[in-house]
């Protein structure tokens, strides 16, 4: 990227919210594979003459992504119609917030610690999905639309951010910090495959120093994380190009074309005034009490952030084992859950390695989430403990946690089923120790002439001889304490 100009990006997200039934009817919002138009009523369909309702635990929903974005909720805010004509939006205005919406100036916050940078929010508004065209082709050619309305009035939550994000990556890093941040809450799926999530990202450049804002170009409609970085990166390039050949940048929304690459013109962009924006006569204003909000703070899940530093502090996980662990609420419930049944056993820690660890490539390998596995915090925990005790060693507990997940059963079970319970007690151990430095006279002379690493060798030749259910570091202290009663004079024969 050319060093003269500086990125300047500010993003628009829908976030569809979780709730049961659309923004403002009875109609479900659960309609994957259905037919189209099967989940529509006179309300959601546009017919003149019918009189909305709130949906409440939308308003809930959108209560919570407000403080948890730590921005200022309104007690009172209204409703507008924004008026657009499309085919998919059947009474010609989408219901929305203008002027005074729900929730606004909070931030999300990027990184951690040092490296942490907050990106503002200006604002949070509610508002209703559109229906969906469907483009089809006849048989000779024509080329006709559908509309479905079974999205129509669906709930969304636009949620506004500050141009203050300053490359596609950091664009890309906003949009997962706020997704993680809605599901932590339980306010949206987040699913950007199925358009629970959606992006639009305004883009400008400037030479850097320079303290006005380049016109900005809007790209309507990313929905993958991948979209979201190569369009915005796509663009930055072309806007730098276009100012180095003397060409300005006028304000316009682009499309971006994920085959070719590249954004292209779509329209001119419509200002505000092209909205005629005015107040929703049909609905009451929207208000959220103080007492509401102080029930809705009270019921908040922690947020992530939170939790990671929690996490650190109250059961000495590093820090990174901390951010893995809390990527989902799910993963930090089952950490936690493991911990409580450890009941102190086993350090937290030692857990904290084993979930992001070995649990975690299982999963990652068969794309599985945490909630999916036979391997319940219960039987980690008592696996764990089994470990830390020195019942069975690390590898022994990899082999467990395998055969556990594979097919499920008990880490005792296994253990003494596939006779894995670690040997430590030196009884057992001596005699082998002492058959291995017969059979290795050479190892022996090489260790009294001074290579002292061939121990390791000597070790790994125990682990062989005992099935690798010996403790390592029993067989290590027993094979010095044999060397050291040697005769010196006598192994370095050779
Ligand atoms: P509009 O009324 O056109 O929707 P807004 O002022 O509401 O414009 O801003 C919409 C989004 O565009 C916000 O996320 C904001 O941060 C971003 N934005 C505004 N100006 C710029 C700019 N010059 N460059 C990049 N992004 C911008
Ligand atoms: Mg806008
Ligand atoms: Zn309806």
């Amino acid at each position: 990227m050319d060093a003269q100009y500086e990125p300047v990006i500010g993003l628009e997200v829908h976030a569809q919210l979780l709730t049961r039934s659309k923004m403002f009817c009875r109609c479900g919002t659960t309609y994957a594979g259905a037919a189209a138009n099967t989940h529509i009523c006179p309300i959601c369909a546009g017919f003149p003459g019918v009189l909305p309702v709130t949906n409440a635990h939308a308003v809930e929903l959108a209560t919570r992504v407000g403080i948890a974005l730590s921005c200022e909720i309104a007690e009172t805010s209204r409703f507008d119609r924004k008026h657009y004509p499309y085919p998919d939006l059947p009474k010609g205005y989408q219901v929305s917030q203008y002027d005074l919406p729900l929730a606004s100036g909070g931030s999300v916050t990027l990184g951690d610690g040092e490296e942490s940078r907050r990106i503002g929010i200006v604002r949070v508004h509610m508002e209703e999905d559109t229906g969906r065209l469907l483009h089809r082709t006849a048989p000779n050619g024509t080329v006709y639309s559908l509309v479905d309305l079974n999205r129509s009035g669906v709930p969304l939550l636009e949620i506004v951010s500050e141009p203050e994000i300053r490359s596609a990556a950091e664009a890309r890093e906003y949009v997962m910090k706020l997704r993680q941040i809605l599901r932590y809450i339980g306010a949206s799926s987040g699913n950007m495959e199925e358009g629970a999530l959606r992006c639009d990202a305004n883009v400008s450049v400037r030479p850097f120093g320079e303290y006005v804002l380049g016109a900005k170009v809007e790209i309507k409609n990313l929905n993958s994380f991948r979209m979201i970085e190569r369009a915005i990166d796509h663009e930055i390039s072309r806007q730098i190009q276009a100012l180095e050949a003397g060409t300005t940048i006028e304000q316009e929304t682009r499309g971006w074309d994920e085959a070719a690459g590249v954004t292209l013109a779509q329209r001119t962009k419509e200002y505000a005034s092209d909205y005629r924006y005015f107040s929703e006569p049909d609905l009451p204003p929207l208000t959220v009490s103080a007492d509401r909000l102080r029930d809705v703070l009270g019921k908040l899940a922690e947020l992530p952030d939170a939790r990671r530093a929690r996490l650190v502090l109250q059961y000495g996980v590093t820090s990174d084992d901390a951010s893995v662990l809390t990527t989902t609420r799910e993963t930090a419930d089952y950490f936690e859950a493991v911990v409580a049944h450890l009941d102190g056993r086993a350090p937290a820690r030692l857990a904290a390695v084993w979930v992001t660890g070995e649990l975690f490539r299982l999963l990652n390998r068969d794309a599985l989430s945490i909630t999916d596995s036979r391997v319940t915090p219960t039987l980690l925990a008592e696996l764990v403990e089994m470990v830390h005790s020195g019942e069975v060693n690390r590898g022994s507990g990899r082999a467990i946690l395998e055969e556990l997940y594979e097919s499920g059963g008990s880490p005792r079970g296994i253990a003494t089923e596939r006779d894995l319970t670690q040997i430590s007690d030196t009884d057992a151990l001596a005699p082998v120790v002492r058959t291995v430095l017969d059979n290795n006279p050479r190892a022996v002379g090489e260790y009294f002439s001074g290579k002292q690493q061939v121990i390791g060798f000597l070790v790994g030749q125990v682990m062989k001889a005992t099935g690798g259910t010996a403790d390592s570091a029993t067989v290590r202290a027993l094979l010095l304490r044999e060397l050291s009663e040697q005769p010196a004079e006598g192994p370095v024969s050779q």
